[in-house]
């Protein structure tokens, strides 16, 4: 079966209740390609309001969620309470949380299986920083981030999972990687898929891209092989998010 294209809008803390119901009418009302799977993410405030919103098709995810499941954690929001206000989604390991945040691996991986364990489905972040690239680190950094997920999940768990190659370089940057650097990573991430996990968790797993998607570049990256959708940041913000999630139309 081929991987279902997949586009997420991840917000940011960007927006208020004006701007995101406006952006999720436009979304709502837009024609999309049925065989895009969609999933939307709002500040956390939000979360109850787009999934409201939202028509039943498009999916709402948390843009973080905590390892714990409740207790002295100010600040954090459980799986628990993401289920309960209806929302199926979570980011997990978004570069701006490990650089800014200084969120490790390992937490990375921890939230990942919590997430999991509560029912979630997780795009996970991953990716390289400029210095890494530059120093021929990409496939080191891409599969370490990786392997520490792996050691908490089993098989059957990489389902709940779509990874999302975001290089740090080119987030918000304007700078998007080339249709060939995407898909030298993307291979390399299924190729690793399949000698530590199984054949069938590198054939199914979705691989997106993300990193200064626009209505411009979309259709190009798309065409990779090995790109199984994308990860909006500032794009997911205006109309043309459209575009994107239509990239193979
Ligand atoms: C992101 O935040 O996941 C992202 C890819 O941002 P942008 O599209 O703005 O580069």
């Amino acid at each position: 079966m081929p991987r279902q294209f997949f586009v997420g809008g991840n917000f940011k803390m960007n927006g208020v209740a004006d701007s995101i119901k406006s952006i999720v009418s436009n979304i709502n009302k837009a024609q999309r390609d049925p065989s895009t799977q969609v999933v939307i993410a709002p500040p956390a405030i939000y979360l109850t309001l787009t999934r409201e919103l939202a028509d039943p098709s498009v999916g709402v995810a948390a843009q973080n969620v905590f390892d714990r499941p409740n207790g002295a954690f100010t600040g954090e929001l459980s799986v628990e309470q993401l289920k309960d206000a209806k929302i199926d989604w979570t980011i997990v390991g978004h570069s701006e949380r490990r650089v800014l945040l200084r969120e490790d691996d390992d937490f990375v991986a921890r939230k990942t299986k919590a997430a999991i364990d509560g029912g979630l489905s997780v795009i996970l972040c991953i990716g390289e920083s400029l210095e890494e690239r530059e120093a021929n680190k990409t496939i080191d950094v891409v599969t370490r981030q990786l392997g520490a997920v792996a050691k908490l999940l089993n098989e059957q768990e990489w389902s709940k999972v779509v990874i999302a190659y975001e290089p740090i370089w080119a987030i918000g940057t304007g700078k998007v990687a080339t249709t060939a650097q995407a898909q030298e990573v993307h291979a390399a991430i299924r190729k690793w898929l399949g000698e530590t996990i199984s054949p069938a968790v590198a054939e199914n797993t979705r691989i997106i891209y993300g990193g200064s998607v626009s209505d411009g570049n979309c259709r190009e990256l798309s065409k990779e092989k090995d790109v199984d959708g994308f990860l909006v940041g500032g794009a997911s913000l205006k109309p043309a998010f459209v575009d994107i999630i239509n990239s193979r139309l």
